[in-house]
């Protein structure tokens, strides 16, 4: 049987936020119980506000459950292109507010006592061939001209295929669940109220807002903050033209081999982003890669967890493997999150699209927002502004690498009718059903379950997930359970449910 649960989710203990029980009115929603959300609640709470935050599952359910726990402002190469993109005031404020969210973690990690494991460390970005090593190397260069603490490395032994690399001197790494568990006791401790178990399905914004909940709860709040990864009210933005779902691949092992400890990353395909862990005094290798836009990947996802293995195997050595995940995050056309108001004037505020840094990113956008709550204005909403016209700018990469192969992907799965006598437990396909495409899912009791797999966002056809035994939308990174509840994205509602019942007793046609 299939299980994947992060090294972060299976080693934390968490603690037990029961669900809203009741309709209420409030100054501050927060939805949404990742880095974002609690963070949000526990700025708004440090200074006497009494938000609500509202979680469909438990803390840490969603990606900051599911992450590599790096806390740096080096992310993968980004300055130099900000620099190109923007100039360099551009790509220093964003330096600047990297680095205050990265202070904000260490300072509260003391302040309010939280073990989570945090480490300081250098964050470095190492090339495997010739032009990625000119590519760092440009990096380290506008590094130095924002007056980031940057080495050059010419040569290092790890990993094997090390060609070069820079390190970002002074950077971090943790277990992201405890610190988000941390920071939740200590914002509920200040007057916020965490409710998880709590799901909202829409939003109206007219004169007041009012979020519709599951349990025919309704919350109207003063100020809405959509900490919820893709925003679930989108407003005039069309976030889903814009924000574009990419799944990655983690395991925690234990090596055979010591090496040296450190954040590695090395940009380019395939990437693979490295780090060492100390639980209960014992070294333990995280490693995390072989990341593609949501429901496109070529053959089997189970292959990537293999990769992983061959990677940590050939770098160290694996002797014991821990825990292995998958997650999604967003990426922006130009790698810079949005946060901020979802409208000129609105009291709806949104942090998104992370690039996988939302570890920072999430926890600057938890800062932002709760200044612009308290005060109506923040410092750096220019550069994470939903108008900086990034969309236009980058309209030939999105078109190229984003929507380009969307049609191909579709269009060959109408080719693939199969027969499902064979279809094993656990497995999912896409077959006929009563004249109709659908997917079955054969479960390990041997139930089965029939769905319309047309995406309930904009009825793109789904593809099976057989690593996470999820239906996975390639256009716009929706997800959804094998029984079609929703899991994560911009649709709205679950998938129709065709047939269930016993696999023996299944007719297709
Ligand atoms: C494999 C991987 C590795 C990564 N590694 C790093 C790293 O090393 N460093 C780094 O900085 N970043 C990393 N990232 C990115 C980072 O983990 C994320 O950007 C960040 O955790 C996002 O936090 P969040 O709070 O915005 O979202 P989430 O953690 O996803 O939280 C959103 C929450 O909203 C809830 N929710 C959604 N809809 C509703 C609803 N309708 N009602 C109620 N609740 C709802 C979800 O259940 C979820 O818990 C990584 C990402 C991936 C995929």
């Amino acid at each position: 049987m299939h299980s994947t649960i992060s090294f972060w989710n299976k080693t934390a203990s968490k603690a037990h936020y029961p669900p809203l029980e009741k309709s209420i009115e409030v100054d501050t929603l927060i939805i949404g119980g990742g880095i974002t959300g609690v963070t949000a609640a526990y700025c708004l709470a440090l200074k006497g506000k009494k938000p609500l935050l509202i979680e469909a599952g438990g803390l840490c359910d969603g990606t900051t459950g599911n992450t590599t726990g790096k806390v740096t402002i080096q992310h993968d190469i980004i300055y130099r292109r900000l620099k190109d993109k923007y100039g360099l005031d551009f790509a220093k404020g964003y330096a600047d507010s990297q680095t205050r969210a990265l202070e904000f973690i260490r300072k509260v990690v003391e302040k309010e006592n939280i073990h989570c494991q945090l480490a300081t460390c250098t964050s470095y970005i190492y090339a495997t061939n010739e032009e990625d090593r000119e590519s760092i190397q440009q990096e380290y260069e506008v590094a130095k001209e924002l007056g980031i603490d940057a080495e050059w490395i010419d040569h290092f032994h790890f990993p094997n295929v090390n060609r070069g690399m820079v390190g970002f001197k002074n950077q971090h790494a943790f277990h992201a669940v405890r610190y988000v568990e941390g920071l939740a006791k200590a914002a509920a401790e200040k007057g916020a109220t965490l409710c998880c178990g709590t799901k909202a399905i829409r939003v109206e914004s007219g004169e007041s807002i009012q979020v519709y909940c599951e349990r025919d709860l309704v919350i109207k709040a003063k100020h809405l903050v959509m900490a919820t990864q893709h925003p679930i009210f989108d407003g005039p933005n069309l976030y889903f033209t814009r924000l574009y779902a990419n799944r990655e691949y983690g395991i925690a092992v234990e090596a055979k081999r010591d090496w040296p400890d450190g954040n590695f990353i090395n940009p380019g395909n395939p990437a693979r982003s490295i780090r060492t862990h100390l639980e209960n005094g014992k070294k333990i290798l995280i490693a995390v890669g072989d990341g593609h836009f949501t429901a496109r990947s070529e053959g089997g996802m189970e292959k990537h967890f293999e990769n992983l293995m061959n990677f940590a195997g050939s770098i160290a050595g694996v002797e014991n493997l821990l825990a292995k995940w998958s997650a999604q995050d967003y990426k922006t056309p130009d790698q810079v999150p949005y946060i901020g108001r979802n409208s000129d004037h609105s009291n709806i505020y949104v942090g998104t699209g992370y690039n996988k840094w939302g570890l920072t990113s999430g926890t600057l956008a938890g800062m932002m927002i709760a200044d612009l709550i308290l005060k109506g204005g923040t410092e750096y909403e220019a550069i994470y502004s939903r108008d900086r016209g990034d969309l236009f700018s980058s309209l030939g990469t999105v078109l190229s690498e984003v929507f380009g192969s969307v049609a191909e992907l579709i269009k060959s799965k109408f080719e693939t009718t199969e027969s499902i006598k064979n279809l094993k437990q656990g497995e999912g396909r896409v077959i006929e059903y009563k004249g109709q495409k659908t997917g079955i899912f054969r479960d390990y009791d041997d139930s089965v379950t029939i769905l319309d797999i047309s995406c309930t966002h904009m009825t793109t056809e789904l593809n099976f997930n057989d690593a996470e035994k999820t239906w996975d939308c390639p256009a716009h990174g929706g997800r959804f359970a094998t029984d079609g509840t929703l899991l994560e994205g911009p649709p709205k509602n679950c998938l129709k449910v065709l047939y269930r019942g016993k696999f023996e007793d299944l007719q297709v046609k």
